[in-house]
């Protein structure tokens, strides 16, 4: 069922404590987490609690869910004190896109100057 934990899913053990992270910020339905390889000064990922595999099914499945890692993701950037010098928030999605983790994530990157179009 849509949102329910999945046994081979790396974020939803994090979710659940089975795999250890660098947990920054929590609220009943969101996990933030610094990235085990991080692209920039600040890269943390921001999570729902619940399994979705990627940013549209959980926009089509729990628009709430999709606004709470929203601004979690800003609260994220200020507590980096990133909301002063700008961030980027990257959902990617699709393997071609460079999703290695089908548990709906944001990447929340800053700390360093950010080229546009990115890579
Ligand atoms: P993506 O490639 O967009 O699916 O992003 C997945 C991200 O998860 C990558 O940036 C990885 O470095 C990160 N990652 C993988 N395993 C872990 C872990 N155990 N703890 C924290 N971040 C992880
Ligand atoms: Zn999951």
């Amino acid at each position: 069922m849509a949102g329910e934990p999945q046994a081979d899913c790396l974020f939803c053990k994090i979710v659940s404590g089975e795999v250890p992270a660098t947990v920054v910020r929590e609220t009943d339905t969101t996990v933030a987490f610094r990235d085990i390889n991080p692209q920039a000064p600040t890269h943390v990922l921001v999570i729902p609690k619940a399994h979705h595999p990627d940013a549209a099914s959980l926009a089509a499945a729990d628009p709430q869910a999709t606004a709470d890692v929203l601004r979690e993701a800003g609260a994220v950037a200020a507590d980096e004190k990133l909301d002063e010098t700008g961030y980027r928030v990257v959902f990617n999605t699709g393997s071609g896109a460079g999703q290695t983790v089908f548990h709906a994530h944001a990447h929340v990157l800053g700390g360093r100057g950010l080229n546009w179009p990115p890579g």
